[in-house]
């Protein structure tokens, strides 16, 4: 077409004097909108390490590590590799433990690795195989949260036994049981090991 369109022309004109619609920022502070979803922020206190927002992240961004030699899970987030879709908060099983906030834009850095943050977590090891049941924190809130009718479970039992120091923490350490026996439902054991001593005592 010969001449520029009636319609692009107004367009241009409006534009030339109206106000930049896009944040001048870092010139002027970014002023968030209602609801706006920047990064996540964790409550270390009412995160009880149990892998749910790593599990519904998209980004992956979320990642557990075990060590069962030192009995801890370390947790770490990278906000470089996070789309601030929310689904971690949203399915936070304390519903406190991680909370987006309204930070995005001052986040930018030359240096990736500042961008991940980690938390470590003391975890619940099998006394008989070692495998890790879950975190102690982890255990403790559906302890709290099933209230009496926690002590329908042998584990739970095994860990307010330690909570009450009913067990001496100088003792020598439980034994490695080469065969459990019945008596052995009173450690604390993973689901797998508490079958099978459930299965022999029948
Ligand atoms: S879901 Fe919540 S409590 Fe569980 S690890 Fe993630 S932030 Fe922590
Ligand atoms: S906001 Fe989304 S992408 Fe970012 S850590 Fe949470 S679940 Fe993952």
């Amino acid at each position: 077409m010969r001449y520029p369109k009636l319609r692009e022309l107004k367009e241009a004109v409006i534009s030339l004097f109206s106000p930049a619609y896009t944040t001048r920022f870092p010139v002027e502070q970014h002023i968030p909108f209602v609801n706006f979803r920047g990064k996540p922020v964790v409550d270390d206190a009412n995160c009880v390490g149990c892998e749910t927002c790593a599990n519904v992240c998209p980004s992956h961004a979320i990642t557990f590590r075990d060590d069962a030699v030192k009995q801890i899970r370390i947790i770490e987030r990278n906000y470089g590799a996070c789309i601030f879709c929310g689904q971690c908060a949203e399915h936070c099983i304390t519903k406190k433990g991680v909370k987006l906030s309204d930070r995005i834009f001052d986040l930018a850095t030359f240096d990736r690795s500042t961008l991940v943050e980690s938390q470590v977590k003391e975890l619940l090891i099998c006394k008989n195989c070692d495998a890790v049941v879950t975190t102690k924190q982890h255990f403790e809130y559906i302890h709290n949260k099933l209230g009496p009718m926690a002590y329908a479970s042998i584990l739970n039992l095994n860990m307010l036994n330690e909570r009450l120091k009913l067990e001496d923490p100088g003792a020598a350490a439980v034994e490695v049981l080469d065969s459990l026996k019945r008596k052995d439902m009173f450690n604390v054991l993973c689901p797998d090991c508490l079958r099978k001593v459930l299965l022999k005592s029948l």
